[in-house]
């Protein structure tokens, strides 16, 4: 089922999950791990990340380097697959930009309707770490808006060679991603609506964002959104801090701020177990002010600490 036609049809607000696929080499087991507890809770559906390969380089016995592409992540779409078959749940696969050319693409979209997949978060995905800027692939996309129209083209029946005819119509439910603080490369916040209502148009029917550790910023954003004629569900991402280094990691990686109010509470914690405490009770908080405003869904980050989103969870239900 579509995430759009679970937030139509949904008398109070959803819950839904975001899990990583495994490091390579790793077992699905460790994704069970965190979701089997967290399915307690009903979740409309279960997002799982992509992860673009990244270049290192690898020592030959002569002492030279050789630069090789190594995934870390794989798995999207299998886990995609495995969720369904196990959970019944609905799967959101993301799609990323970076590293893909449109067939690769193309190809992915067609192994998702084979496996019944209805929704999608379309994104450009960032430069690997070793890059400072976003590059694209060279038969693939810039921007998140142009991988909408793709798969809006192929909903439509349209692939990309024209001599692909009665192919069928993929029917995906697309989403696409939106930052209450502005993305860190939009020169403002008016230029990062203009192009995200650019993706509304192309055919993103949702929006789920960033997360943010204060919701003011949250509801200027969904404010803001209306003034720029961007109407859909507006999804808030959430994410629990459970410790002293995320003050200044979370902000340098995904360019969010975090309350004074809350970092100083915390810089007094003495014990990992109260730091753990104060970013349950804060996040709970959120959660509680944004249920009374009735957001369309609570969508929870679970890297790192799935217990805490569990406990979190289980306080506000
Ligand atoms: P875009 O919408 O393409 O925007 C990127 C930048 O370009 C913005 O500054 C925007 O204002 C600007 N822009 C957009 N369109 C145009 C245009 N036509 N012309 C000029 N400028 C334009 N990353 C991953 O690698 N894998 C994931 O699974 C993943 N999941 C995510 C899930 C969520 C909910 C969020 C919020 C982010 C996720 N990311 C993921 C990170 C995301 O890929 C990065 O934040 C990336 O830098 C931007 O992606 P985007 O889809 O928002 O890009």
């Amino acid at each position: 089922m579509k995430v759009t036609d679970h937030i139509s049809q949904a008398d109070k607000p959803l819950i839904s999950f975001e899990i990583l696929p495994p490091m390579k080499g790793k077992g699905i087991d460790s994704i069970f791990k965190i979701l089997d507890p967290l399915m307690e809770f009903k979740p409309a559906f279960v997002n799982v990340t992509y992860h673009r390969a990244e270049q290192i380089f690898k020592k030959r016995t002569d002492g030279s380097f050789d630069r090789v592409e190594i995934r870390k992540r794989p798995g999207t779409v299998g886990i995609c697959a495995a969720l369904m078959n196990r959970y019944r749940v609905d799967a959101v696969p993301h799609l990323i930009c970076g590293g893909f050319a449109k067939e690769e693409t193309e190809n992915a979209l067609i192994d998702l309707r084979y496996l019944g997949v209805d929704n999608v978060l379309a994104l450009r995905g960032d430069s690997p770490a070793n890059e400072k800027f976003f590059t694209p692939h060279p038969q693939g996309h810039r921007y998140a808006v142009d991988l909408v129209d793709q798969i809006t083209n192929m909903n439509n029946g349209r692939y990309l060679e024209d001599d692909i005819v009665d192919a069928g119509k993929t029917d995906f439910c697309i989403g696409v991603a939106g930052y209450p603080e502005k993305h860190f490369e939009a020169a403002n916040m008016n230029l990062d609506l203009h192009y995200l209502q650019q993706k509304i148009a192309a055919g993103a029917g949702y929006i789920t964002t960033q997360m943010f550790f204060d919701n003011a910023k949250y509801f200027a954003y969904v404010d803001n959104c209306k003034s720029a004629n961007i109407h859909v569900p507006i999804i808030p991402g959430l994410k629990p801090i459970t410790n002293k280094r995320q003050l200044s990691i979370l902000p340098s990686i995904f360019h969010v701020d975090i309350p004074n109010e809350f970092a100083s509470e915390m810089l007094q914690c003495k014990t990992d177990a109260a730091c753990e405490q104060l970013g349950t009770e804060w996040l709970i908080a959120q959660c509680r002010e944004l249920l009374a405003r009735k957001v369309p869904v609570l969508h929870f980050y679970t890297l790192g600490k799935p217990q805490v989103v569990y406990n979190v969870v289980k306080a506000i239900l």
